[in-house]
């Protein structure tokens, strides 16, 4: 298959494509998705199996209405509409109770189903003039998510119908995950927006213990996406908790001329290999918005080891934190 590069003057053959059950990578704020027809349940599946995703990992509809989420949930709880009110269009993903229309495949066999309103132009055009799409992130299964359609196609060339390119995502990590589908709401992933925010609008919100920690041999995940691999580059990922100085210490100790850090501005001139700049100190956005590139642009320079700062666990820092535990397979590096 040849996939089509597509500028935003296309969004028209993006659109057809979709239509007839065909996948296009859209750009959102968060990553880039990988695209098909919510409601039609073979184009759904054929996303599955571009990614090599696994078929019990539900997918994210993506909506640019409020009134097309009627078709898709049996309720819109208080707390939802509130939520959507503040935060959408945004990186905020709610998990509500599924309507029969929804086919089984978006939802991997639950009763329930993930709804966002993305912000970016582009992906809203796409849908408006489309229908509602299902989208997870634009990577082959496992690896970091694409924040731009360059890292689309080094995942996806040959895979999928289109990519269409709008740019550098602005987030540059996915969307919070959050339940009100039962019980006290809980966020299953955080991201774009913080659980603070959140419990600003609507109070009492739990984080799910598996956004920090690894999932036990016989637990469930509340969010199937939590119990696989995720996030990872080719090269090992380490992650160092402690000062600056301990820092550029260990990599002083251990590094080599395959290691790579993701390292502060400024910071370069102090450590002894190669740098990946992942923005200024203590700024999370950034650190969001640059990680995923970063891990990838470590297995481009041919690294075998990289280095990372521990990020704190609050605002958009757990969000970072939730995915490079993951990329980093939940060993942290006490210094
Ligand atoms: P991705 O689109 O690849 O960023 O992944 C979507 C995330 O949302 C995954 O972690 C899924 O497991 C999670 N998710 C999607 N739908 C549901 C659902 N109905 N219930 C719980 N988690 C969900
Ligand atoms: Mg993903």
């Amino acid at each position: 298959m040849k996939t089509l590069m597509l500028g935003a003057d296309q969004i028209e053959t993006a659109a057809q494509i979709l239509r007839s059950g065909g996948l296009v990578a859209m750009p959102t704020e968060t990553v880039y998705g990988l695209a098909a027809d919510a409601l039609n349940g073979a184009a759904v599946a054929a996303i599955f199996r571009a990614k090599g995703r696994p078929m019990d990992n539900p997918l994210i509809v993506h909506i640019a209405a409020l009134d097309q989420i009627s078709g898709l949930v049996r309720e819109f709880p208080p707390a939802a509409r509130r939520l959507a009110e503040v935060f959408w269009p945004g990186p905020l993903t709610m998990i509500l109770p599924r309507s029969a229309a929804v086919p089984a495949e978006v939802s991997a066999g639950l009763d329930t189903v993930a709804i966002r309103f993305p912000s970016h132009p582009l992906a809203q055009k796409l849908i408006a003039v489309s229908c509602p799409l299902a989208a997870p992130s634009a990577n082959l299964s496992g690896s970091p998510s694409p924040t731009t359609a360059a890292h689309v196609m080094a995942d996806m060339n040959g895979r999928i119908d289109a990519v269409l390119d709008g740019g550098e995502c602005a987030v540059g990590l996915e969307s919070t995950v959050i339940t009100l589908a039962q019980g006290t709401p809980r966020i299953l992933r955080p991201g774009g927006v913080t659980a603070e925010q959140i419990r600003s609008v609507i109070g009492e919100t739990v984080i799910d213990r598996a956004v920090t920690q690894p999932l036990g041999k016989d637990e469930t995940a509340a969010s199937p996406g939590m119990k696989y691999k995720h996030y990872a580059p080719r090269a090992e990922v380490l992650l160092l908790d402690g000062d600056d100085s301990a820092f550029e210490a260990y990599i002083r100790a251990s590094g080599d001329d395959k290691s790579a850090a993701l390292c502060y501005n400024g910071e370069e001139s102090r450590l002894s290999c190669l740098c990946i700049p992942i923005g200024d100190k203590e700024d999370d956005n950034a650190y969001a918005h640059n990680l995923f590139s970063a891990l990838r642009k470590a297995d481009e320079l041919g690294c075998s080891r990289v280095f990372a700062h521990c990020p704190k666990q609050e605002g958009m820092g757990l969000a970072v934190y939730n995915r490079v535990i993951r990329a980093a397979g939940f060993h942290i590096i006490k210094l």
